[in-house]
Order: C-alpha cells, then structure tokens, then sequence
C-alpha cells in the first residue's frame, strides 16, 4: 500500500496513515474505514482506540493493519473485512453469500413498523422473501414481541448466515427459515411481507461501484433486463401468501416507483404509499391485500 506504516507507529498515527492511504486511493470515508479497520486489528472499539491513541504498534499488530488496508484498497467493503455490519443498530454477520445490509432498506423497518404499529404487541406473522443475512426479518422480529417470521433464499449458504444472526440475536424461538425462491414453498396467512429482492438491471451490473460489483452477490443484485424479474415473482404470489388486510413492502431502486407499483397494481394489490429514505429516494413501496 501507499503510506505504510512507519516503524514504532502509533496508533493514532497507524489510523493517519490509513486514512491518508485511503483518501489517495479515492474511497469515500477514508477516516471512517481508517478508524474501522486499525479497530479491528487491533480488538479495540472507538472508545478504547481514543484511550491508546499514544501507544505504539506491535510487529503483528501493523501486520494486521497493512493487510487489511490493501484488502480495503482493492475495493473489499469494510463490513466484509471485519465481518460484520450494524443494521437497525443490530450486529449482522456477513458472509460472502450475502449482501451487506444497506442504511436505506432500514426505510422499510420503519415502513413496516408504521402499518402494523396499532398491532405491535399482537401475534404477527412476517416473510420475508430473498432474506439474505436476515436483516429485515430479524429487526422486525425485534421490534415485534408478538411477531414470528419466516425468512426464505434461494441460497443455501445465505440461509445459513441468517440463521446464525437469528440465534445470535436471541430470535431463534421465532423464526424459521426456507430454502426457495422468493415465496414458492410458503403457504398463506402472513400478515406481512417484506423484501428487498434484486433490482438492478443486467446492463447497469458492470457500472456499479467495486465493493457491489465485485463483493456482493450477484444473485442478490440481478433483475433481469428491466429490473423487475423479481417483483414479478413476488407480485404472482403475493396474493397467496397473504391474509385479508396484510400489508406487502418492497425495496425500490432509484426511480423504479412506477414500474413496479405497475406490476404490483396488475397483480391486484393497493397501492397505500411510497417512503423516502434519507436521500429523499422514494425506496420502500407499501401495498396492501384489499381488506
Ligand atoms: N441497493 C443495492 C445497490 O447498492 C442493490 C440491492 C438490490 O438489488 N436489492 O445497488
């Protein structure tokens, strides 16, 4: 890497180096992912990285430092390098069979808790179709006491990942997870279906950034020439899978609102409300089996 460590380090100057390190190269957090990473080699949270900000770097200790700085320089995403990635202020395992967690699908946690928010404390019961690490099942499921779930993939090795998250985060009691696609092997009467499926068109998948493009996977990316394969299977099935009433949310690409509230629409679902996320992209689609 650029900016390699000097001998007798510290830490505070090992996270200098790194950012700078990352700044030349382009990324777009440099101190962020400095602080994160030298953490992680070092065992240290960002309270304790304060506290030892003076004391020097062991050999190994730099050792870790410089390989996880030229793993993060060829574009590997933090959370992949350290494992882990804070969703709905939840820790999830990653693994490569998953996607990393985005800040803005936490746009239909909240989505998703308002519609049911009268119902908070009744008896739930949630899917969660093309549920990767489990992300949205497994923070609805905390939110909810009263809520159990199901979580499907078409990849075995995701479900794997989710699982693990779920006895991690104490869910297991409530949750149950399937290998298929979308919701084919699901029976009805689920009160809520939630999913973020993969949305991006085929032709974009080469322009997306290096930690997408080559991080994430694919099958967890691709829909198809117009985007919308996956909305397709998910709006056919929507119906089935739900009770009277239910509520259906959807992650949306940038500017997909429309088109997929059209195939949702066909599919003979209400169309209740579109919520931004952070950026103000319209990102979590509401529908609703008519009661
Ligand atoms: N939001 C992802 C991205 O960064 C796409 C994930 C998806 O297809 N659901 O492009």
């Amino acid at each position: 890497m650029t900016g390699d460590l000097e001998p007798a380090v510290s830490v505070a100057g090992a996270r200098r180096a790194l950012a700078t390190a990352f700044r030349e190269a382009g990324l777009d957090t440099p101190e962020l992912d400095a602080r994160l990473l030298v953490g992680h080699a070092l065992g240290l949270d960002r309270a304790a990285l304060t506290a030892q900000s003076d004391r020097t770097i062991r050999g190994e200790e730099a050792e870790r430092i410089r390989t996880f700085a030229a793993r993060r320089i060829g574009r590997e995403p933090v959370a992949r390098i350290v494992g882990t990635k804070e969703f709905w202020s939840l820790p999830f395992v990653i693994a490569p069979a998953v996607l990393v967690p985005r800040p803005e699908t936490e746009t239909l946690v909240e989505a998703a808790l308002g519609v049911v928010d009268a119902k908070r404390r009744q008896r739930l019961r949630i899917a969660d179709l093309g549920t990767g690490s489990g992300a949205l099942l497994l923070a609805l499921l905390h939110e909810l006491e009263g809520a159990d779930g199901v979580g499907t993939d078409v990849s075995p090795a995701a479900l794997g990942v989710a699982r693990e998250n779920c006895e991690r985060l104490g869910l297991a009691r409530r949750a149950t997870f399937v290998a298929c696609d979308f919701g084919a092997a699901l029976g009805g009467g689920f009160d809520l279906v939630v999913s973020n499926p993969p949305y991006v068109v085929q032709r974009e998948l080469l322009r997306l950034d290096p930690e997408v493009r080559n991080y994430d996977p694919k099958l967890a990316l691709d829909g198809g020439v117009d985007g919308l394969a996956a909305y397709r299977r998910i709006a056919a099935d929507a119906r089935r899978l739900t009770a009277r009433g239910a509520h259906i949310i959807v992650e949306l690409g940038a500017g997909m609102a429309d088109p997929v509230a059209a195939v949702f629409a066909a599919a003979g679902l209400a169309i209740r409300a579109v919520r931004p996320d952070l950026n103000g992209v319209p990102r979590a689609l509401i529908l609703r089996q008519a009661p």
